[in-house]
């Protein structure tokens, strides 16, 4: 079966690649499989070299590899090669501080010594997007392989050459062969692999829809999995906020990858005596953004990644207006070629339209208005998914008590919310479940083993 890249600027298709057969699948697992035997034994020290290598080797390929991401899923290039740098950032991370997170905790007991000591699982499938096509790979890749594991990485299939560069720039770099194995299967056939006793965990970062099944596949086998799934994250705008920085913030928080980030803000409730200012505010910096080709860097706003990506923000928009959300700025599609969106904000929007319901992977903000900040709260919950949110305000204690009662894996205070290898990152309710980054993140995969001495 073939698999196209295609530039969603033009719409043209970039290369073919052939799905991996059966020998193909079955080789990558095999390496990975017998690699694990003399990875798990490297010393942290020699991970830790091969790790600073590949943030070196990420470093120097800046400009190709932020090309490639930008060619095949449309990310404007400052933004692709910001991306790579965070990636060079997190394997940096890792390698310093992988030993200290995992070094054997000693407790008390009724031993003459007892201590918890933390062991690799083995082979972890990842099963990955295109958003941030190599930070959602290295976010994950850097913990595991530093905790001893080994990887197989199925990628989103839009991204196919990027994925087979990842690969690369692991060989590149020296790491063993195997450690790191990439294989082109499409999202669909991933059962088999998911099940084959060579994988011993998995984890996705994807879609709600795809969350379920490959918890439905990996729970039918009892294999761990951690879960990164959708959001529609709220920002909370209360009375007393900057409410000009609350502005400028909000079109980099929704706008940013084209919309196209699990923890965009994506939901807008503002205190109903501030709403007109910060709506004018909000669209009229909005409205600045330049939609452009990603390959020029003054571009903020790509196309989507996909056809069929922009037909359901598209349908999302139309179905809300026509639920009697009111248009704002923008609110169709960019004629002539690539997947363009204009950036869209609707207004007057209610907790039954779609905007609100539904996770909004796109330019398209839906601004809410809220009598107080327990509303807001409440609206804010009353969403299925619980990934991060936003709160602005200039009482800071006031806002950590408010962000008690969010439900949310996060909760960004007078700025917005931004992965960081020091910070844990993951949701609650369909958001998906477990951990990433952080000494959180790599103890996620790791048998925490206690070891009892009579
Ligand atoms: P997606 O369609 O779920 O795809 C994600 C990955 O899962 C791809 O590799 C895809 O492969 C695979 N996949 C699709 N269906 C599958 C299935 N039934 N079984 C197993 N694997 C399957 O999501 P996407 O459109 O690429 O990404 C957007 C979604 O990801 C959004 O909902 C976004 O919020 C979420 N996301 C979450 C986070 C987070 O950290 N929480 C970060 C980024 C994105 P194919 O491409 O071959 O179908």
């Amino acid at each position: 079966m073939s698999i196209q890249s295609i530039n969603p600027a033009t719409e043209e298709v970039l290369e073919s690649f052939e799905a991996y057969n059966k020998e193909q699948i079955d080789a990558a697992l095999e390496d990975a499989h017998n690699s694990f035997k003399s990875w798990r034994k490297t010393s942290f020290a020699e991970r830790s070299k091969l790790f600073h290598r590949l943030a070196s080797y990420m470093r120097e390929n800046k400009a190709q590899l932020a090309r490639i991401a930008s060619l095949e899923m449309g990310k404007p290039i400052v933004e692709s090669e910001a991306e790579v740098e965070k990636c060079a950032l997190n394997c940096d991370y890792y390698a310093d501080n992988a030993e200290k997170f995992l070094a054997p905790q000693e407790m008390q007991s009724n031993a003459t010594k007892s201590y918890a000591s933390f062991q690799p699982l083995g082979v972890v499938l990842a099963l990955m997007p295109w958003n941030f096509p190599y930070w959602q790979v290295m976010r994950f890749a850097a913990p595991s392989l530093m905790a001893g594991n080994t990887a197989i990485l199925k990628h989103a299939s839009n991204v196919s050459r990027l994925s087979l560069e990842i690969e690369k720039m692991f060989q590149a770099s020296g790491f063993p062969h195997g450690v790191f194995r990439t294989v082109l299967v499409p999202g669909a056939e991933t059962e088999a692999l998911i099940k084959d006793p060579r994988i011993a965990a998995v984890t996705l970062t994807g879609s709600e829809a795809a969350g379920t099944k490959v918890a439905a596949t990996s729970g039918s086998v009892l294999k761990k999995h951690v879960l990164e799934l959708g959001g529609s994250d709220a920002y909370i705008v209360l009375a007393d906020a900057d409410l000009d920085a609350a502005a400028k913030t909000a079109v980099q928080a929704r706008y940013q990858n084209t919309g196209q980030s699990c923890i965009a803000a994506k939901r807008f409730f503002v205190e109903d005596s501030v709403a007109d200012e910060f709506t004018e505010k909000f669209v009229k910096y909005t409205s600045q953004l330049r939609i452009g080709d990603p390959l020029d860097r003054e571009t903020k706003v790509g196309p989507l990644a996909r056809k069929d990506l922009r037909e359901t923000l598209d349908k999302q928009v139309q179905d809300s207006l026509s639920q009697g959300a009111k248009l704002a700025l923008g609110g169709k599609k960019v004629e002539g070629n690539g997947y363009y969106y204009e950036p869209t904000i609707l207004v007057d929007v209610q907790p039954e339209m779609t905007v609100f319901k539904e996770e909004t992977f796109g330019p398209v903000a839906a601004v809410i208005r809220v009598r107080d900040a327990q509303q807001a709260i409440e609206l804010a919950n009353a969403s299925i998914y619980g990934l991060s949110s936003n709160l602005w305000t200039r009482n800071v204690d006031r806002a950590q008590e408010l962000a008690k009662e969010i439900e949310a894996g996060g909760v960004f205070i007078n700025g917005m919310t931004a992965s960081a290898p020091s910070l844990p990152f993951g949701g609650v309710k369909h958001s998906g479940y477990g951990r990433e980054l952080s000494h959180f993140g790599i103890q996620e995969f790791v048998n925490v083993q206690t070891i009892w001495i009579g």
